[in-house]
């Protein structure tokens, strides 16, 4: 498959625009629904600074129009923000991150990140702080809502992502709703998306249930391989997810690129994503 056939499939919208990479597996929290079973003590898993740019290059010049950064907690490796600010030069790049690690003297990690083609997306999933703290951990809403108005008066735009187990046009979320305009958030960037039945969300029985056919088929790039979608390289009971595996080759990005878009071509009519997961 050449790669001008890859850039038609994109601007065609046959294919999805965005690449998501997986920097990392661990995180400093270790949170009730986590799709990638992170915590402190999670292999790592991680991508190089070097991988991450030049994913970024390559997905440019195949036509792609945005990259994701997620984890694992992608602010846990030292050279992420220079990073995500020279990919972003490339491409717009969302940012994937809990927001933990940029209070106190840490909150100038974030200068690189205050780029016009640079959101980072942090996670609240409640306005009752117990609540939020019982499935993300101690103090994870003061520590959120203090460093949100700071980013966004420092320049950096912020969406805000509420990851929830009831409908996502409960009423019961229009006082976090209200809270997240309060923080300086625009409605448009408060995402509310439902628990994915994946990773620890699977062992504890929460969430629901998402096959390939739910997902959206963004390429999605790990440590460990290419897959389907940026719920493809979840981890269970310590092991990694193969089910949406597309191929171990990450780069040339045209490789899993190519596979995508032949299995995406393989499907019959009418595969749209349907779960609203953003
Ligand atoms: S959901 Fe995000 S913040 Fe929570 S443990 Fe997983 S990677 Fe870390």
């Amino acid at each position: 498959m050449t790669e001008s056939t890859i850039a038609e499939a994109i601007a065609s919208g046959e294919m999805p625009g965005r690449v998501w990479i997986y920097s990392n597996y661990h995180c400093n929290l270790a949170c009730s629904y986590c799709l990638t079973e992170s915590s402190p003590r999670s292999e790592r898993r991680e991508l190089t600074a070097e991988q991450m740019l030049t994913i970024a290059i390559e997905a440019k010049s195949l036509g792609f129009t945005g990259i994701g950064v997620t984890g694992g907690e992608p602010m846990l490796l030292p050279w992420l923000p220079e990073t995500v600010a020279a990919m972003a030069a490339h491409l717009p790049v969302i940012l994937l991150t809990n927001g933990t690690l940029l209070g106190g003297d840490r909150f100038e990690r974030a200068a690189p990140l205050a780029h016009p083609d640079i959101a980072v997306q942090i996670s609240l999933d409640s306005h009752q702080p117990d609540l939020n703290d019982m499935a993300r951990g101690p103090d994870n809403f003061d520590k959120v809502v203090a460093v949100v108005p700071r980013l966004i008066v420092s320049g950096v735009r912020v969406r805000i992502a509420t990851t929830t187990a009831g409908p996502l046009d409960s009423p019961t979320l229009d006082p976090l709703r209200a809270l997240v305009r309060s923080l300086g958030v625009r409605d448009e960037d408060h995402i509310v998306r439902p628990i994915v039945r994946r990773g620890r969300a699977d062992e504890r029985d929460l969430g629901v249930v998402a096959v390939a056919r739910n997902i959206p088929s963004e390429l999605t790039i790990a440590a460990d391989g290419a897959f389907w979608g940026s719920f493809g390289p979840t981890v269970r009971a310590g092991r990694l997810d193969t089910d949406l595996l597309l191929t171990r080759t990450i780069l040339p990005l045209s490789i899993p690129a190519s596979t995508l878009l032949a299995t995406l071509r393989g499907l019959p009519e009418g595969a749209d994503a349907s779960l609203g997961i953003r």
